[in-house]
């Protein structure tokens, strides 16, 4: 269903916001005790009961069948990483053979999927598949539009019949729950009066977009979301400048109706061209709480793909669809937020806001430094092992960036000398106020993967691909637990400001390693940041299995985001999915080899001794030798192009004998991966001898510039 976007007809505040069952919705729709009620379900002051839930979900029902909706889903995020859902009709029959619109309580808070094909890492045994999702009040409800018809979906939460979480979201709340907790026990201990605390997340979304018809002639890209075998084009052309600047037509014409579908779900979204790479892409939606936002990642992602469909385009959400161009991430824009309006890591104006600023900048300080390695872990899959740690920034080593000026502020106050306020006077935390902050300055270094940029910090390892949920999770969490210890000294401290210039210099202190101003992309870096003593994980099956380590063990249990078995459960799914990912792609390879480019090669070579046949027959003198060394260049490579897939193959098969996921993966990861390295190499060797038009795919000048 192609939208005629017209918003003379519509006008654009009409249009925002008309697919979401929004607050304002539910405010027109619920009679008010009953609009109250859920507000305090959702400020987790209150239960949900059946009762509200009835209201609830026959005015959510008649504001569906308004938008022409037929059935109704609980939508949820399986730990595979994207969405499932489950579709039931409205419809019920009645004896006289016509139908009613039914929808009810029990029905928008409690779903049965069939759980058994979602992965649970041993957390359901086989025989009790059953799992449930819940109704999260917390993140709007909207309708879907597309080819089968209108939709709504209900935003829930999976779990087991045990409880256990099956799904991202679970975590996510329970770390919202952990954080909101600790910071109120801050606050109060320092006279703040705030009843609420969320985190807010804005992630950006990088991408590429490519044609269609292409994309259907690469079988890597269409199975594995990136090229396995791809030469670069030649040197100089791939960074022209002209390629950027305008966005083409066709991207256009996508983005319009990108915005207008976003906008009609209530997601502000900005879209612009990435100057770093061919046709790839950035969204930057307006932040909102860690779930929703969340959530609305997942629904941008969505509409990612299927609208570049009805361009005759591929998004491709792969965190490097090629090979020696610049990779895709998400940059989680993460802060704290209090219910009366004040983000709690914006510098403020006042004395006092300047103090809790640098209490909650020190927490995050000292929280990415102890849980750096399990921050590490969310940004890990087998797209970011590309990225991450490889020949392409950012690296896989955690750091923060500050900035020069707030960084001086922080030794300053940590060696007792004199930090000067805006005034010139001496500052003293809690009296006196700190310089303004220019925010220009905190936002210029971009190799950074923890970043501050002024009133929030900006994650940038997160994959492109993967839901946002696992990292936001991991730092709600780990603030949590250092804003606990700090609760526990500022509520027995009776000078609360000494306290908490005492947390703010120790902190600094303690964990001035993590901070790194300079620059991330550089080979010293990775020399610094092994003096100091930082952690530089290289790869995703060395990074997975640290959610299951003590630290992050103790750290989620103590909050009550994960237990033990849940852990050890998510380690389990994820190598399975990093296993699954390789051997995929290996097997793409092997087939890519020898069907395709191998018959390409037979063609070709058979063509060009024909010519040395030829011209020698018509020419006797004729000098053949280039042919013949093309010839003799081509032999070569594609017998090392089949030996390797012989070796490839074999290696296939050992990896997929180990029946230990952890063994498996370090077959995958240690002989498989570097296999499919060297069999590359042999591949785009022949695709840079053999002519453009004889060759099976699309090449990567066809790809990255085609729009
Ligand atoms: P830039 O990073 O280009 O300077 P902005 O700072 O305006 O742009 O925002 C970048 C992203 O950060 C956006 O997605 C925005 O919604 C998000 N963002 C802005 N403020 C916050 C905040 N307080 N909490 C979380 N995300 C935020
Ligand atoms: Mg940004």
């Amino acid at each position: 269903m192609t939208n005629t976007i017209d918003f003379l007809a519509t006008p654009l505040h009409e249009i925002y916001g008309s697919n979401c069952f929004s607050d304002a919705e539910m405010r027109a729709r619920l009679p008010k005790s009953i609009y109250n009620e859920l507000k305090a379900v959702q400020d987790g002051e209150k239960p949900l009961t059946l009762a509200v839930a009835e209201v609830v979900a026959s005015a959510m029902k008649d504001w569906a069948i308004d938008k022409g909706a037929t059935h109704y889903t609980h939508w949820f995020q399986p730990l595979t990483g994207s969405t499932a859902e489950k579709h039931d009709s409205f419809i019920s029959p009645l004896p006289d053979g016509r139908v009613m619109m039914e929808f009810s309580g029990k029905e928008l808070i409690k779903g049965e999927p069939d759980a058994s094909s979602f992965p649970s890492g041993g957390l359901r045994a086989t025989f009790e598949a059953r799992g449930y999702t819940a109704w999260d009040t917390t993140s709007p409800a909207f309708v879907r539009e597309d080819d089968s018809g209108v939709t709504l979906c209900i935003p829930t939460a999976f779990v087991s019949y045990n409880g256990e979480a099956l799904d991202k979201k679970v975590p996510l709340l329970r770390s919202m729950d952990a954080l909101n907790v600790q910071t109120l026990r801050v606050l109060r201990a320092l006279g703040v009066s705030a009843s609420k605390v969320t985190p807010s997340v804005g992630p950006e979304q990088e991408y590429f977009l490519i044609k269609r018809d292409l994309y259907e002639k690469r079988p890597d890209l269409m199975l594995s979301g990136r090229t396995l075998f791809g030469a670069m084009p030649p040197k100089g052309q791939e960074m022209d400048d002209h390629y950027f600047g305008s966005i083409k037509e066709p991207a256009a014409a996508f983005m319009k109706e990108l915005n207008f579908e976003l906008w009609k779900l209530g997601i502000s979204a900005k879209t612009q061209h990435n100057e770093v790479a061919p046709n790839q892409f950035e969204l930057a939606p307006i932040f909102d709480t860690a779930n929703v936002a969340t959530d609305r990642n997942q629904l941008v992602m969505a509409s990612l793909e299927k609208i570049a469909a009805r361009h005759g385009l591929v998004a491709l959400l792969h965190e490097k669809p090629f090979a020696g161009v610049n990779g895709s991430g998400k940059h989680n824009n993460w802060s704290l937020s209090t219910d009366t309006g004040f983000n709690l890591l914006e510098p403020g104006e006042s004395p006092h806001e300047n103090a809790q600023f640098l209490l909650f900048l020190s927490a995050v300080i000292k929280a990415v430094d102890i849980y750096a390695p399990l921050l590490r872990a969310t940004a890990s899959n087998s797209g970011n092992d590309h990225r991450l740690g490889a020949n392409e920034a950012p690296p896989a080593i955690i750091s923060i960036f500050l900035g020069e000026q707030l960084e001086s502020i922080l030794e300053n106050l940590s060696n007792g000398k004199v930090v000067e306020t805006a005034a010139g006077e001496k500052l003293e935390i809690g009296k006196t106020s700190l310089p303004d902050l220019p925010k220009d300055l905190t936002d210029r270094n971009r190799t950074s993967p923890f970043a501050f940029t002024g009133n929030k910090f900006e994650f940038r390892m997160v994959p492109s691909s993967g839901s946002v949920a696992g990292p936001n999770t991991a730092i709600n969490t780990a603030v949590a637990e250092v804003l606990s210890g700090f609760a526990d000294i500022l509520e027995k401290a009776d000078d609360k400001n000494a306290a908490i210039a005492k947390i703010v210099k120790e902190t600094y202190k303690a964990h001035k390693r993590v901070i790194f101003n300079g620059n991330g992309y550089s080979d010293e870096w990775v020399v610094e940041a092994k003096k100091r003593g930082l952690p530089n994980i290289k790869s995703t099956i060395e990074a997975i299995p640290v959610y299951s380590g003590d630290s992050s063990v103790e750290l989620f249990c103590k909050h009550g985001v994960f237990s033990r078995e849940e852990l050890e459960s998510r380690v389990e799914i994820y190598l399975e999915k990093y296993n699954m990912q390789i051997n995929i792609e290996a097997k793409i390879m092997v087939e890519m080899a020898e069907k395709q480019i191998y018959s390409a090669v037979s063609k070709y070579t058979m063509q060009l001794s024909d010519t040395v046949i030829k011209a020698k027959q018509a020419v006797p003198e004729f000098n053949v030798n280039a042919f013949q060394n093309t010839l003799c260049k081509i032999s070569v490579n594609v017998n090392r192009m089949m030996e390797n897939v012989e070796e490839l193959k074999l290696l296939i098969e050992e990896a997929g004998s180990e029946k230990d996921v952890e063994k498996a993966s370090l077959v995958y990861r240690e002989k498989v991966f570097p296999k499919m390295g060297e069999l590359r190499l042999y591949g785009d060797a022949i695709e840079s001898i053999i002519p453009r038009e004889d060759w099976p795919f699309p090449n990567y000048e066809d790809l990255l510039f085609s729009l």
